[in-house]
């Protein structure tokens, strides 16, 4: 090979060195230039459907209240269910009643619980209320008394049927049989004998405001409040019912009227 030959091939090395060079640089001046449209905004990826629900029916548990609770015995005395769909017979009558606080209010009680009643108005008084049992035990014939009485003041006063006022009448006031009062083991407690039984004022009174909070520690729950009046069929903010208390205190706790308690139980 001559100088001059060698030099040509040389030269020719060269060439294609720079050629290799600048095709790998030539991209990195690309990249230098930022990240594409494409790579800041990325397409997101379809998420796929969830699966659609199984359709299977829920069905409501059923809690066996006399295990879950032990001492509840559904069946026991202080535990019946009064209403319009469980009445009780005109010959039911508790087995005995005392006068409550000796008699001051001319009001009586079951006997078996008196004492529980008693602690809970000591209770409200120690805390500073004034404390009146309006009424408590109420016979059947004094209940069916006063049905009557004031069915028949409907239908006088509205000219209406006796027959169309006493349904009317039950709006108002408890059908015989179906009134708890009738168990010996319910007061209507307010803060006066004059205070006027209206619900709406009543439900602020301070005195039926404590009784509320407190009377599951005594084995009463508030029996007919005005979100459950659907379920019960009244709202009377001065109704205590005494339950016992391991009852009284799940009923508070899981906010629960009796009707639904007794739902809840297996045997119900
Ligand atoms: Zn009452």
């Amino acid at each position: 090979m001559t100088l001059k030959n060698l030099r040509i091939l040389m030269f020719a090395m060269c060439l294609a060195l720079l050629t290799v060079v600048s095709t790998r640089v030539s991209p990195a001046r690309e990249d230098a230039a930022g990240p594409t449209e494409a790579e800041l905004w990325p397409t997101p990826e379809p998420t796929p459907e969830p699966p659609p629900p199984t359709l299977e029916p829920t069905e409501e548990p059923v809690i066996d209240l006399e295990a879950e609770l032990p001492g509840v015995d559904l069946n026991a005395w202080y535990l019946k269910l009064v209403n319009n769909d469980n009445s009780l017979s005109a010959s039911f009558s508790p087995e005995n009643v005392t006068a409550i606080r000796g008699g001051i209010y001319s009001q009586y009680f079951d006997s078996r619980a008196i004492e529980r009643l008693e602690a809970m108005l000591d209770g409200a008084e120690a805390a500073g209320y004034e404390v009146y049992v309006r009424t408590a035990y109420r016979p059947y014939k004094s209940q069916a008394t006063i049905f009557y009485g004031r069915a028949t003041v409907i239908s006088e006063n509205q000219g209406i049927e006796y027959a169309e006022a006493e349904q009317m009448a039950r709006k108002f006031v408890a059908y015989p049989g179906t009134s708890e009062h009738q168990l010996g083991l319910c007061a209507d407690i307010m803060d006066s004998a004059q205070t006027p039984l209206d619900a709406e004022q009543a439900a602020r009174l301070p005195l039926l405001l404590w009784l509320q909070e407190h009377c599951a520690e005594y084995g009463f729950i508030y029996r007919y409040p005005k979100e459950k009046q659907d379920i019960t069929g009244w709202y009377e903010p001065w109704h205590f019912r005494y339950v016992g208390e391991d009852a009284a205190r799940y009923m508070a706790d899981k906010n629960l009227c009796l009707e639904e308690f007794y739902a809840l139980s297996s045997g119900a």
